[in-house]
């Protein structure tokens, strides 16, 4: 599931393709992804706007469009488990998938969600509540501390809260505990002060290296939508992909094998019916302990 690196990705790519371009048609084949905004408002509002911006807000992408009349408006739009966007020749068939398809001329803009857990709307109310941004200014270990204080359940699990931080789902909050050397299952009102500063910085170069890693990888914008085709979305875990990719994740998908930084073997366990991966050596707090008492 693409998670805020994935994410800015994308919106680098489109926003050049996508500014000044306008919509002379909106094919809605899958109404489950403007919910709740009705069919024909939809349409109303999209025909005849032209792009102007394109931003990220965790894990959402904000589509900013002027309408025939020169008012802006935000689009909402959301990659759920299997959603991908990008600009597919008017010459060619449509995927199978296809979404929502905007007519523009000699290329088309494709939504297009193999299980329509994505969404393509003009309701704002998902990004109001969001949280601060990770790598923005917002976002500091004292304001992180204050909101881990206030809760007994696990760390990982509260990583995924999107009121606490925007923009980390299941791959990354592995990856920051992993780099923080924590415990993803301990209760997070129990972090000490010097754990959540590790944990904040090991927020903030997790997703930055994900973000620098990911813009130097081409993108398969008219694949399959197999795995091993995505390009984007799976990157670092495809098959196929150079060695270097492989390696980008450290210790998410890597059940059974040894830590990359102490041997011990990574373990996997099912937190709020999510997989976390971490080490059973140096991630856990009876390993610490004894290694302070040595
Ligand atoms: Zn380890």
């Amino acid at each position: 599931m693409p998670e805020l690196p994935e994410v800015e990705v994308l919106v680098r790519h489109l926003r050049p393709l996508l500014q000044g371009k306008t919509i002379a048609q909106v094919d809605i084949l899958r109404r489950k992804v403007l919910k709740p905004t009705p069919p024909h408002i939809f349409k109303k509002s999209l025909c005849g706007a032209t792009f102007q911006d394109l931003c990220r807000r965790g894990k959402y992408l904000l589509f900013y469009l002027a309408g025939p009349h020169g008012l802006t408006f935000p689009l909402i739009g959301h990659l759920g488990m299997t959603g991908r966007m990008y600009l597919h020749p008017t010459d060619q068939p449509l995927p199978k998938h296809a979404a929502v398809v905007f007519r523009m001329g000699e290329l088309d803009f494709v939504f297009e969600d193999t299980r329509f857990f994505g969404r393509l709307t003009l309701n704002q109310s998902p990004v109001e509540n969001l949280g601060p941004e990770p790598l923005g200014e917002e976002f500091s270990a004292e304001t992180l501390a204050v909101n881990l204080r206030k809760s007994r359940r696990p760390i990982k699990v509260l990583l995924l809260d999107q009121h606490i931080v925007a923009g980390i789902g299941n791959i990354y909050a592995s990856e920051a505990l992993f780099l923080a050397r924590l415990d993803p299952r301990k209760p997070a009102c129990r972090l000490t002060k010097g754990e959540v500063q590790s944990l904040w910085k090991a927020i903030r170069v997790v997703l930055r290296h994900a973000v620098a890693r990911g813009s130097t990888i081409p993108l398969n914008y008219s694949g399959t939508g197999k795995t091993e085709n995505d390009g984007l979305f799976y990157f670092g875990s495809a098959a196929g992909l150079a060695g270097d990719y492989k390696e980008r994740l450290r210790v998410y998908g890597r059940v059974g094998q040894p830590c990359l930084r102490c041997k011990h073997v990574i373990a996997k366990c099912v937190q709020a019916a999510r997989s976390t991966y971490y080490c059973s050596g140096c991630q856990t707090a009876a390993v610490r302990k004894r290694t302070k008492t040595v």
